[in-house]
């Protein structure tokens, strides 16, 4: 007979198995072959005014389909909701008074669409997505956290910036994401080197910006269909133990929002 902690095991095991492939792979599209057609951006927005820039932050993956596990079992999407409504209010409270925290319910797939069709739909000037990073499960090891068996992986570490030659303002989200990956790494912090290694499989990517840890990733839903200039960060990785623990941290999300925040504002100001 199984206790109830095997059962608890047992389950979390499970989803170990059914989340942990997806990383963030699950939101990929198929090439589209016609641009979509786009509003033209208002001369004001485009000169970017702080206030009327209306900058969506998104909250990655949803509380039923909740991403990544951490290699102490808690899901990702807590930590993403933790340090977009961070950086949503440290945004607010620097100027960016337009700018708006989207939480999306539902299944991984259709979830996508639904907050890439609510961006565009309030004609959002700036999309930027919030996760926090896992490993293939190849990679992964097991120990033993609160009595179950857990995943970790302690060999890579460190944030990661994704844009797509797709999106039609990839030249524009690259300079953003170069800005925040900058002011990251002035924070003295370090980018996640792993995805340009071929033991990355199907994940691995072409690093954009070898300074500031941009990288390309073409097919991602929340970055290819938005029609503004849109970026991913990958916060930190919660399936290394260390830096789970440091992404638990209030400094450090503190720490990341400013950085986000600062990015934002010089990108606005050379507008
Ligand atoms: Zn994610």
């Amino acid at each position: 007979m199984s206790s109830g902690r095997d059962i608890v095991a047992i389950l979390l095991v499970s989803l170990v198995a059914l989340l942990l492939p997806s990383i963030d792979a699950g939101q990929a599209a198929p090439a589209r072959k016609v641009a979509k057609a786009r509003p033209k951006p208002s001369p004001a927005r485009a000169k970017c005014e702080m206030p009327k820039f209306r900058i969506v932050v998104d909250v990655g993956h949803t509380p039923d389909s909740y991403g990544a596990l951490s290699a102490r079992n808690d899901p990702e999407f807590g930590f993403n909701f933790r340090l977009a409504r961070l950086i949503t209010a440290k945004l607010k409270s620097e100027g960016f008074a337009a700018t708006r925290l989207l939480v999306t319910d539902g299944k991984a797939r259709p979830s996508l669409f639904k907050r890439v069709g609510n961006a565009n739909g309030s004609h959002a000037d700036l999309f930027l997505s919030i996760h926090h990073d896992s490993m293939p499960d190849k990679l992964l090891e097991t120990w033993e956290f609160d009595g179950a068996k857990s995943y970790f992986s302690d060999r890579f570490s460190g944030h990661s910036l994704f844009v797509s030659q797709r999106n039609s303002h990839f030249a524009t989200s690259l300079i953003l994401a170069r800005m925040i990956g900058r002011q990251l790494k002035e924070q003295g912090l370090h980018y996640a080197s792993q995805y340009t290694l071929p033991l990355m499989g199907r994940y691995r990517r072409q690093l954009l910006d070898k300074d500031f840890g941009v990288y390309r990733y073409d097919g991602l839903v929340v970055l290819s269909r938005t029609s503004s200039a849109a970026v991913l960060l990958e916060a930190g990785s919660i399936i290394n133990r260390d830096e789970e623990m440091a992404m638990n941290a209030p400094e450090r999300h503190e720490t990341i929002a400013a950085a986000v925040a600062s990015a934002i504002g010089e990108f606005c100001a050379k507008r």
